[in-house]
């Protein structure tokens, strides 16, 4: 029987006979996986206090047969959760990861990446290095990486269902079923449609580009970025595009009497972030809701955020 060793979340833990608890992790070389921790649950036990929800742990555990529930013979703690006790939304967040990996993940297939992911954004969410303020955004970020990881990530540049390049600065139609926006003449058949704001749509661009957070949004290069972003995408209706959005992005653009800073201010001013952010972190829950086949319990408590 071999002894298998890796690094690991923790997820669930539940009680189980009077002394041991049933343990689900995700991870890093295992993907999710269910163990027993015999003893688990007596004063001097030799998993100490590992075993907690959220809490990063160093494990070793013996693998039967995969259809089996394995065995944790040795769980050493390497970093707590410790918003549990100081705050409610950054608790409700760190849950929200749990749903999501639990949901979206099955049991015993590993992604490396994922669990990297995974682990930086709870550490994240758990220490002063974001606000109060950002761990919304940061959990949107989360979800969208999650989405892109697991092959889920919906087609924002072009009809999902005939290919036909975005042309148009009008609001979009995004479908559940089709898993991203839809031109005029595919939307028709359609159901399940969400309706996205020019705005919306390039907020979750720019997102999925790795544009926002990473850089300050009236950095010089914000422009520059944006304009990198167009270029990428090859076709002859690129340009027209691009020009699409940096007329709707402002009408402060043609103004000669402005300086290039105050443009790219004002600039970034009309993109209204919070209202974007909203927006797109609506239409992603409803993306992951129509995904799973049912509303994650969480959505209900992070209403804060
Ligand atoms: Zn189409």
């Amino acid at each position: 029987m071999a002894a298998e060793k890796t690094t690991g979340i923790v997820l669930r833990v539940i009680p189980f006979s009077e002394t041991s608890c049933i343990v689900t992790m995700f991870t890093r070389d295992f993907g999710k996986v269910t163990t027993m921790a015999k003893g688990a649950r007596r004063p001097k036990s030799p998993f100490e206090a590992a075993l907690d929800v959220l809490a990063l742990c160093r494990i070793v555990f013996l693998n039967k047969n995969p259809d089996a529930m394995g065995l944790l013979t040795e769980a050493k703690l390497e970093r707590r959760f410790r918003s549990a006790t100081r705050s409610l939304d950054r608790l409700y967040a760190g849950y929200y990861i749990i749903e999501l990996l639990n949901s979206l993940t099955d049991d015993g297939d590993p992604h490396p990446e994922l669990f990297e992911l995974s682990n930086q954004v709870i550490e994240q969410i758990d220490s002063t290095e974001i606000t109060e303020e950002e761990v919304g955004f940061t959990l949107l970020n989360y979800e969208l990486k999650m989405l892109e990881i697991l092959g889920h990530l919906p087609m924002l540049t072009k009809c999902v269902s005939c290919g036909r390049e975005k042309t148009t600065i009008a609001r979009v139609s995004f479908g559940l079923n089709a898993g991203g926006i839809l031109c005029g003449s595919c939307r028709g058949g359609e159901s399940n449609i969400v309706s996205l704001s020019p705005d919306g749509l390039q907020f979750l661009l720019e997102m999925v580009g790795g544009q926002i957070g990473e850089q300050s949004r009236n950095s010089d290069n914000w422009n520059g970025q944006r304009q990198e972003l167009f270029n990428a995408n090859d076709n002859q209706n690129s340009q027209r595009e691009l020009e699409g959005r940096e007329s709707l992005s402002g009408a402060t653009v043609w103004n000669p009497e402005l300086e290039n800073k105050e443009l790219v201010d004002a600039d970034a001013a009309g993109m209204e972030p919070d209202r974007c952010l909203k927006e797109v972190r609506r239409l992603i829950h409803k993306y992951i809701t129509h995904l799973l086949g049912f509303q994650p319990k969480l959505y209900k408590f992070l209403g804060n955020l």
